[in-house]
């Protein structure tokens, strides 16, 4: 089950060319997190601890992952993953052990990234979930935290949280020494969603008449997740027209069925 609940991956395949209008939210992280692991003898010497845990925030599949795997493959990290809501258990002192085995295994292969996906299951404000009120949940955080303090003997460990619902979030995580650098990751605007497009249309084979800057300013309010599954959709309505050529109106075609499945669902990333 331990196994289960964490991914891990060696230098996972993400590299920052590959995230679309989060030029600013690159740099960030590379300061946060690449730099003080690629060059910790400049920190020393400049006498200022890097920050000890960052929060990625923002709405869903707009690259909070990404980020974190690019960094990974960046520093040829080992790239730990584990989802909030794998740590709340049923039994007593479980989310603490898995808190436990999180940094034992990223102690054994380091250099690490942690990454905390929902963050907020585990450290909701108490009015706000009822789960976080719960003792146990507590207690997981309370690991979580304690774990992080140790850090500075820790070595080349860094952790890498994520949240869709910053709102949601007990302020105590955000103090210096916790999550003290965060890093908000929008929903793209019209340039990011040109640049996100670019990106995945890279491998498709496209009409010339083809127009990436039209198809960004009439899709206002996608994220990077429903860019990726437009263009695949829009591939597929080429492949049902028996063509081989991506044209423009598969693109309107694809974006009407995404609209669609979006209004009709009830989540966000409901389309997934
Ligand atoms: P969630 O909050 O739902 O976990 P997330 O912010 O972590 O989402 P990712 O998992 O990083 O989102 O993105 C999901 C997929 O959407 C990516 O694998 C990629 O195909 C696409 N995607 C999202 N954002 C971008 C982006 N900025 N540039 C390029 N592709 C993107």
């Amino acid at each position: 089950a331990r196994a289960q609940a964490m991914q891990v991956d060696h230098s996972p395949d993400v590299v920052y060319e590959d995230i679309g209008g989060l030029d600013e939210q690159i740099r960030e992280v590379r300061e946060a997190v690449e730099q003080p692991l690629v060059d910790a003898e400049q920190f020393r010497e400049v006498g200022i601890e890097p920050p000890s845990g960052v929060l990625l925030h923002g709405p869903p599949g707009t690259g909070k992952t990404m980020l974190a795997k690019a960094v990974a493959n960046e520093t040829d990290a080992t790239f730990i993953k584990m989802a909030g809501s794998e740590l709340v258990r049923k039994f007593i002192g479980e989310g603490a052990r898995l808190v436990r085995d999180l940094f034992e295994l990223a102690s054994e292969r380091e250099p690490a990234i942690i990454f905390i996906d929902e963050i907020d299951a585990i450290a909701a404000k108490r009015t706000e979930s009822k789960t976080s009120g719960d003792a146990e949940v507590q207690r997981t955080m309370m690991q979580l935290l304690s774990e992080m303090d140790g850090f500075e003997d820790r070595g080349e460990i860094r952790i890498i949280a994520a949240t869709n619902r910053f709102d949601m979030l007990d302020r105590a995580i955000l103090r210096p020494g916790r999550f003290d650098r965060l890093i908000e990751v929008p929903e793209p605007d019209t340039e990011g969603r040109e640049r996100i497009l670019e990106i995945h249309t890279k491998d498709l084979n496209l009409a010339e008449e083809l127009d990436l800057a039209a198809i960004a300013a009439e899709t206002e309010g996608f994220s990077g997740a429903e860019l990726a599954s437009l263009t695949t959709e829009a591939g597929m309505f080429a492949i049902r027209d028996g063509r081989t050529e991506v044209r423009m109106e598969d693109f309107e075609d694809a974006r009407e069925k995404v609209t669609d499945e979006e209004s009709t669902e009830t989540g966000p990333i409901a389309f997934y």
